[in-house]
């Protein structure tokens, strides 16, 4: 009799668990200080040193050989790594496959181009319930993002987190007696005093640090330099994202002579109707992705995708208002960079896929990626 009884409450219990992970997923980790990573087997050439994992935006994805929507992701992975790599993001994919060797057969056809590494218990101390499922991790060591790697704001949840962090500015550069301002000369709200600084310690001529601290702000200035030129070269071309440079040179380096040519040419900017075009664009683009972000996902996947049918489906009330937005940025802000990835994500989303379930039972389960 007692077993009879004990029976539904695991049933019951199991219920409770496999359906509260999901919501676990949503509301837990983002937010909050992200799990150490310890990777010890790395697959690809040159993987970074654990040093060097501190303190920069970091993607981290877990995926593995046999499932189908992590493999048709890997463009994508790789599309956003020629993008963002050199701008300091760390990108990495963590196998879950059970032998490395089908991960190095797989890697040799492939065009992966971050860093592999196999699961070597990492996964435990993330929360997630399948793959494929990424991570974006702030500079400050904060998980920002969690989700499918093929969603839109995926890239938004990255370039925030390289915004929100500081420039990779004084990298290589030797401070001697001055390493404790490294941070503070790397632009930012404490930049200026440091600088300052800096300044006073050159003018010493007798002191011993006056020629070092002379050495540095010379490198400050010119790497100030190099940027307010790069920003200066598009602004023809592109003034919106001119604009944004001359923003963050400023937002980095305001007070200091050789960053002023940049408010000027930020003031400007900002009254060009291009450039306010561009902005409204963006904006609406925004209402969009905080839209998608409701989206639930489908039985099959972890996490909302924007390819999968059934994930269209079942959330088709919003994605029709996501569309609505979409088709608004394209006849409205006609020109604008924003109206170029709003037709391709309406195109993603509009895509006609095949009424019938085309995948075999056998690749669906497979594909399901349940990691737990
Ligand atoms: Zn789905």
């Amino acid at each position: 009799m007692e077993n009879l009884k004990i029976k539904p409450i695991i049933t019951l219990v199991t219920f409770i668990i496999l359906f509260t992970c999901g919501d676990a997923d949503a509301a837990g980790a983002v937010g909050q200080k992200a799990p150490r990573l310890h990777i010890t087997n790395w697959l690809t050439p040159d993987p970074p040193s654990s040093a060097s994992l501190q303190g920069r935006v970091l993607v981290v994805e877990f995926w593995a050989t046999w499932c189908t929507p992590c493999v048709k992701s890997i463009p994508h992975m790789v599309e956003l790594t020629n993008k963002y790599a050199d701008k300091g993001v760390l990108f990495i994919g963590i196998s879950r496959d059970k032998s490395a060797g089908d991960v190095r057969t797989f890697l040799k056809q492939s065009d992966i181009n971050y860093h592999i590494a196999m699961d070597t218990g990492i996964s435990d101390n993330f929360s997630f319930r399948g793959i494929p499922t990424a991570f974006v991790i702030g500079s400050t060591g904060n998980l920002t993002w969690q989700g499918h790697p093929m969603n839109w704001n995926f890239e938004t949840a990255i370039v925030a987190a390289l915004e929100a962090a500081p420039p990779p500015f004084l990298d290589g550069v030797e401070l001697g007696p001055f390493e404790d301002l490294r941070l503070r000369l790397s632009g930012g709200r404490d930049f200026l005093r440091a600088y300052r600084r800096l300044k006073i310690r050159a003018r010493k001529q007798n002191s011993p640090d006056s020629k070092i601290a002379t050495k540095i702000i010379e490198t400050i200035d010119a790497k100030i330099q190099e940027q307010v030129k790069q920003a200066d070269k598009l602004r023809e071309t592109d003034p919106a994202e001119a604009f944004t440079l001359y923003r963050r040179i400023v937002k980095n380096f305001r007070g200091v002579e050789t960053a002023r040519s940049a408010v000027i040419a930020q003031d400007q900017l900002r009254k060009d109707e291009k450039v306010q075009k561009e902005f409204a664009a963006i904006k609406d683009m925004g209402k969009a992705e905080k839209l998608l972000t409701q989206c639930s996902a489908c039985q099959t996947c972890t996490n909302f995708n924007p390819e999968c049918k059934n994930c269209k489906r079942l959330n088709n009330m919003t994605l029709a208002r996501v569309e609505r937005i979409l088709t608004n940025i394209c006849n409205r802000h006609k020109d604008t960079k924003t109206a170029n990835t709003a037709r391709q994500r309406l195109t993603q989303l509009t895509e006609k896929t095949a009424d019938t379930d085309t995948t075999s039972p056998a690749e669906k389960t497979k594909t399901q990626g349940q990691s737990e």
